[in-house]
């Protein structure tokens, strides 16, 4: 913790999925790109340990952290847009605050006392806050977003905290940011402030006097509107930011710097700092808005009803995009209607096909069809983790000619078991926390696809499995004409998989969609949407309507 280090914390209130995951990342890339070095920090109010545990369907995605903690998909976001690596630090939950207390408590830690909410849960979420700002160097600011909404229970006690972390550490130290919602009324034809008015209420209740209130609207706010905010909310009229909906989550940087957010945070925090430099993000966002062409590329996955689950990857899309000048266009199919209704009927015309990471048996052998579709027509592929172990398992029923070949994660009793548990993975019982987890090098093999699309013999990539490529089946892929490109550093684990003679066809047992950056796609999505662009070119097909990559929280809400 840097003797200086300045704390923001960001609330929400109104209803939820306002998108304080984007605002806080926003704030952070101002901070960023004005010379300063900054943290954010996730607090979940809910019990789980971690969201690993929990579906997708609930949660969304689950983000991998290079140290291995599975965490909140704001993580995701952090890092896209403060180009930063986060840790374990970045997110903390109830159940890791209770845990530790509890665990504390049973070592004899307060012996004689009674544990309480206030100060013994309290205590351990502000040094929470503190820890995230000692990482070895001096951290600037530290942006703390607080999940949840002004008024639910479970998010007291971490307003609470934020209330005392205030007066322990100076309020010249501290920020708070309140993001609300200002309703338009179409019978009234008006902005209404009063849910605004009720929010910054319930958090004076709790203590806390926001000194900055962001409020998401779909029409401009007028002086009068910002005046009257201001009034009754106890800040300045400058305090009081519009943060209109956007077409893309990547220009709500801008936006903010529009309304001079960044230049009142200084103030406020005796922040010497010269303006943000954002050339290169006004670019990216730029060309985001002019690209004409577009590819559509088909995501065969379980969960495409619900876009959070696959986050991550919808943002690589979009910086492959970026990267190759062509929109990316994304059409969802649920592998089971493929395996009802066959790949032509939900595949045609696609540009690249991608399978994304999963767990449990459901939709998987439309997901090998899909795999074989690719294949058989020379679409471009990308498999990622499940999408790797589909795309072996296809290979060795159809071209090693193993039917009736499997993982033992969905056929135990399978023949071929080409893809299997790994061996550290036998003995576990306990569920959370349990898996591959985290960043770990890989070792490329030269003259692959791989290697033209890192431009490296070597990289590190985060994980979060628990089968993998039998070794005892490596032999028989490869003499079939299968690829190995990429190898953990013994050669034990299989990394990459690739086929020389389709066109672009990869697999990758890890994540890469956790490390692209949008003015960085990661190269296997700089890759795919490359292929898919000169595929389209080649073969025509789809010209889908406009973009679902764009249909981002900012917009639709999360
Ligand atoms: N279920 C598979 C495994 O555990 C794939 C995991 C994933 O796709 N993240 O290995």
């Amino acid at each position: 913790m840097g003797e200086k280090t300045k704390y923001i914390f960001v609330t929400g209130g109104v209803v939820s999925s306002l998108g304080k995951g984007i605002a806080a990342s926003s704030i952070g890339l101002l901070l960023k790109q004005r010379g300063l070095n900054v943290v954010l920090q996730k607090f979940d109010p809910y019990l789980n340990v971690d969201p690993g545990t929990m579906s997708p369907f609930q949660h969304g995605e689950v983000y991998v952290t290079d140290d291995g903690a599975e965490t909140d998909l704001d993580l995701g976001h952090y890092e896209r847009f403060i180009d930063r690596d986060l840790s374990q630090r970045s997110n903390v939950t109830t159940g890791q605050i209770y845990e530790t207390v509890i665990n504390r408590e049973r070592e004899g830690g307060y012996l004689g006392r009674t544990v309480q909410v206030v100060p013994h849960v309290t205590d351990e979420i502000k040094s929470r806050i503190r820890l995230a700002a000692e990482n070895g160097e001096n951290v600037d600011v530290v942006i703390t977003e607080i999940g949840g909404t002004t008024g639910d229970i479970e998010g007291l006690p971490f307003l609470e905290a934020v209330r005392q972390f205030r007066l322990n550490h100076g309020r010249e130290n501290c920020h708070n940011i309140h993001l609300t919602l200002v309703p338009y009324i179409k019978a009234a034809r008006e902005l209404k402030t009063k849910p605004t008015q009720h929010s910054v209420k319930a958090l004076l209740e709790i203590g806390i006097q926001p000194d900055i209130l962001i409020c998401r609207t779909e029409r401009p706010l007028s002086h009068d509107i910002r005046a009257k905010i201001a009034l009754f909310c106890n800040v300045d009229v400058s305090e009081v930011i519009e943060a209109r909906d956007v077409a893309t989550i990547y220009q709500v940087p801008l936006q903010f710097r529009k309304e001079g957010l960044d230049d009142i945070i200084c103030a406020k925090l005796g922040l010497a700092c010269p303006p943000p430099d954002l050339r290169g993000w006004e670019e990216m966002v730029e060309k985001i808005y002019s690209m004409t062409e577009s590819i559509e590329i088909a995501m065969c996955g379980k969960y495409v009803h619900l876009h959070d689950a696959y986050k991550s990857i919808i943002e690589s899309f979009t910086h492959g995009g970026v990267a190759n000048d062509v929109r990316v266009n994304i059409r969802w199919v649920d592998t089971e209607k493929i395996e009802q209704e066959g790949p032509e009927a939900h595949l045609a015309g696609v540009h690249g096909i991608l399978v994304p990471g999963g767990f449990g048996d459901r939709g998987i052998e439309g997901k090998i069809a899909a795999v074989r579709y690719a294949r058989e027509n020379g679409i471009p592929y990308l498999g990622i983790c499940l999408g790797l172990q589909m795309a072996v398992i296809e290979f060795a029923r159809d071209i090693c000619g193993l039917s009736g070949a499997n993982s033992s994660e969905f056929d135990p009793d399978s023949p071929y078991p080409v893809i299997d548990l790994m061996l550290e993975q036998r003995s576990r019982t306990m569920m959370g926390g349990t898996m591959r987890l985290g960043s770990y090098p890989c070792r490329i093999t030269e003259g692959t696809l791989a290697h033209r699309l890192y431009g490296s013999l070597e990289t590190a990539e985060r994980h979060r499995h628990r089968f993998e490529v039998n070794n005892a089946y490596r032999k028989t892929l490869t003499d079939a004409g299968m690829v190995i490109s990429g190898v953990s550093p013994d050669g034990e684990l299989v990394e990459m998989i690739e086929l020389p003679d389709q066109p672009f066809f990869i697999g990758c047992q890890f994540h890469p969609e956790l490390r692209s950056r949008p003015n960085r796609a990661h190269p296997l999505f700089r890759g795919l949407v490359g292929a898919a662009k000169a595929y389209k070119r080649e073969h025509g097909g789809c010209d889908s309507s406009p973009s679902m990559v764009h249909e981002d929280e900012w917009r639709e809400g999360r």
